[in-house]
């Protein structure tokens, strides 16, 4: 096939109804087969909700079947009250702790069921984040595959341990939100990603998920090799359904559905929120059958993976009413449903100290002790003044700029894509990804509490860019954001207003400390070597404790943990990809286009490839502490060699290929913490897979060090990790030869280096 072109893979395989789904699928199998054609083809569809949930599908009430609420997002459940704000999906990311992301799931799942939440809409692992500027990397974890995927999956499993299905998104190359829908006769841009890059960057995350048993897909807006994602037959009937070997159903993101047979054919199961093509009640389906165009047997098959998620999750059990407590508008009196459980406040408060990444502390400045006098400074340190929380359908995070604070913010460089929000702190980035927290702990709010217990005084403008400075503070923190949000691209990687505030700030204050709240990679170049400037942290996006959480980090109270799940460049062409979204141009304004030539070289691998040297690199992070790293040992397991099966040959269970999940070498190191402080470290593994980037992680493990003890770390490999996808064999394949392996600080802070023959 030639590039950018998508083969027709047909007919749309059934579900698989093996292993861990076997009971799921038998019960759905016999409520299904009471169904009618038109009962089965009406619980395709979405309904004009009669809740707050973004989405519902049909049910069947004669046979108790009550149908689903589908609700956003990834980061808390959106549109209600009685919930809480948790840390972000780039927050994850920063945290690189997996037992965190496990918790955070469990918790803000439970949220989910208690308001009769059958899906969440998340966790969003495309975009994966090829495009620095683009609006919604924030709600994604990472920019490489694997951290990306690890921690995925256990958001999955999290959620589902709760009860409630996920449904990951967006399949696949929504790496934009320029053009992602069509625009009058312009069609949505096509994402033309090759059959490797696909495999071994943008598909990884997802079958990280789909073998974590996620049950539901969302496919996006875009199109993949010119066909709508969402009528894809080789992405939903091959990939997915196929070589994934994926139980649940897919999804159509709201809106995304563009044909009415060719989606059904193509393993489109759900369409959301309602569907013109499928029609009323899933009437055309019903036609589509009976005429002979469509087998019934793929509506049968649409309404077994919905019912088998539903019984998979345990939701035909004590589930509570669908939306129970989330009217269509809010302010309208209902019923209070408190979804907030008092053992979530510490995976609350963990998950938003561990995502926060120290990148510069020079001259002892932090942390922090006991100061006399501390200046406060930007418009972030404060929490928004207006609390609204909008309807269901048009959702306004607390943060998100009114009318009104825009006419007072004539820096902001254009509507509708701010790049900072001037209104106050963020804990999360705008759209669908954001939702109401129960209240926002602002940084000034947490600094006014620990100076109440300190003694220090404050000093403080919000306002001003070019504040008064008392010179006797001890020390100036100043506070700026980089905004970002669902249905437009950043316009660039910095700001200038916020640049000049911490400039003007720096020129009278000799010990400037700068946070950072950032939906995305932020660059830092216009004064990060300013030698007032004496500690710089990316606070990212930590949720409704974000002020307590990075009070008690600048104290002392607890180290720093978190290492950069992107790399922060000197120069936004230093992305040399794909820095800015692509427009529709020339022969193919029409049908925009956008080649992923670069394959899998983006962010550090890209760095790597082209010997940039980037302002702080990918996995780096600094704490209160040093770490030393010693003693690597490699060993090779049974099963590590080049002899694999053809794939035809293989078990698929969800994610692919069994084998693909077999540990076949185990690595260790011994970390020792030098200095002295208590803190954790994030080690991490990168291998050299030959013929590929020169490294790409691995593996990592986030361990708590106390003062002068030692632990050693284990890294287990997978014959996916070490594998090349082929293209020719159309599977993974290990090459004979000698893979580098490194292990370190971050992906430039490698001290110890080995080898792995296959
Ligand atoms: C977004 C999805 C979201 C859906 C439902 C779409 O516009 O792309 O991420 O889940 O709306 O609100």
């Amino acid at each position: 096939f030639f590039y950018g072109q998508s083969p027709p893979v047909y007919p749309s395989p059934p579900m698989p109804g093996s292993a861990s789904w076997a009971t799921a699928y038998a019960k759905a199998v016999a409520l299904v087969s009471q169904m009618t054609l038109e009962e089965k083809a009406n619980i395709t569809v979405g309904y004009t909700p009669l809740t707050g949930c973004s989405g519902e599908t049909g049910s069947v009430p004669r046979l108790n079947w009550p149908g689903l609420c589908l609700s956003d997002a990834g980061n808390g459940l959106r549109a209600t009250d009685f919930v809480n704000g948790w840390p972000s999906g780039i927050h994850v990311g920063a945290a690189w702790n997996k037992n965190l992301a496990y918790q955070r799931g469990l918790h803000m799942g439970g949220e989910f069921k208690t308001k009769g939440v059958h899906v969440a809409l998340g966790p969003v692992v495309g975009p994966l984040g090829r495009v620095a500027e683009s609006g919604r990397n924030w709600e994604g974890i990472s920019n490489d595959p694997y951290l990306c995927g690890a921690l995925a999956a256990e958001t999955v499993q999290g959620i589902q341990g709760a009860g409630v299905t996920t449904s990951v998104k967006h399949y696949i190359g929504n790496e934009q939100e320029t053009n992602r829908n069509p625009d009058g006769d312009v069609a949505s841009v096509s994402s033309n990603i090759d059959d490797k890059t696909l495999h071994e960057l943008y598909l990884w995350p997802f079958a990280d998920a789909v073998h974590a048993g996620a049950g539901s897909i969302m496919c996006s807006y875009n199109r993949l090799n010119n066909s709508y994602s969402c009528q894809n037959s080789k992405l939903l009937n091959g990939i997915l359904k196929t070589e994934l070997g994926f139980e649940g159903f897919v999804v159509s993101d709201w809106g995304a559905q563009h044909t009415g047979l060719d989606s059904a054919l193509a393993g489109l199961d759900v369409v959301m929120p309602d569907s013109t093509y499928w029609g009323v009640n899933g009437g055309n389906l019903t036609i589509a059958v009976n005429n002979g165009s469509l087998a019934s047997a793929r509506v049968t098959d649409m309404a077994t993976r919905l019912v088998a998620s539903w019984y998979q999750m345990g939701q035909d059990i004590d589930f509570p009413e669908g939306g129970i407590g989330m009217p269509i508008n809010y302010y309208t009196p209902h019923k209070p449903v408190y979804a907030r459980d008092p053992s979530s406040q510490s995976v609350l408060l963990d998950g938003a100290l561990e995502g926060h990444v120290l990148v510069k502390n020079v001259n002892n400045a932090l942390p922090l002790k006991s100061p006399k006098l501390l200046s406060v400074f930007g418009y972030d340190a404060v929490a928004p003044q207006k609390f609204d929380v909008g309807g269901p359908t048009d959702i306004i995070a607390p943060w998100t700029f009114g009318a009104e604070s825009l006419s007072y913010t004539p820096f902001i460089s254009s509507e509708p894509a701010p790049q900072i929000a001037i209104n106050g702190t963020i804990i999360s980035g705008g759209g669908s990804g954001a939702n109401a927290p129960a209240y926002i702990s602002a940084p000034i709010d947490a600094l006014k509490e620990q100076a109440y217990l300190d003694g220090t005084s404050l000093f403080w403008d919000f306002y001003d860019n070019d504040p008064i400075i008392d010179t006797s503070s001890d020390a100036c923190l100043v506070f700026i954001n980089a905004f970002a949000t669902e249905g437009n691209d950043r316009l660039g990687l910095h700001d200038d207003y916020s640049d000049a505030l911490i400039q003007n700030v720096a020129a009278n204050c000799s010990n400037t400390i700068v946070t950072i709240h950032n939906a995305g990679i932020r660059l830092v170049e216009q004064w990060i070597d300013h030698p007032n400037i004496t500690a710089v942290i990316f606070a990212h996006l930590p949720g409704q404790d974000s002020g307590r959480a990075l009070v008690q980090l600048l104290y002392g109270v607890q180290s720093f943990s978190g290492k950069l799940p992107y790399t922060v460049a000197k120069n936004e062409s230093d992305y040399t990809n794909a820095g800015k979204p692509s427009l529709p141009e020339g022969d193919y304004q029409l049908f925009p286009q956008e080649d992923f030539s670069e394959g899998v070289y983006i962010d550090y691998r890209d760095f790597d490839a082209k010997n940039i040297t980037p302002r702080y690199e990918f996995g780096f992070g600094l704490t209160y502490t040093t770490f030393s790293y010693s003693d690597l040992t490699i060993e090779k397991l049974a099963g590590a060699s080049t002899s694999y099966l053809p794939p035809a040959a293989e078990t698929i269970i969800e994610g692919g290929i069994a084998s693909l999940w077999d540990v076949i070498a185990q690595v260790t190191a011994t970390i020792t913490n030098t200095g002295s402080v208590d803190a954790a470290e994030i080690a991490q593994l990168y291998v050299g897979i030959p013929g590929g980037p020169v490294k790409q992680l691995r593996g990592f493990s986030k361990v708590d060090i106390p003062v002068g003890a030692n632990v050693t770390v284990e890294f287990d490999l997978q014959r996916r990790d070490l594998s090349e996808w082929s293209v020719t064999d159309q599977s993974w394949v290990l090459q004979s030869g000698s893979y580098p392996i490194y292990v370190g600080a971050s992906s430039r802070d490698l001290p110890l280096v080995g080898s792995l023959s296959i």
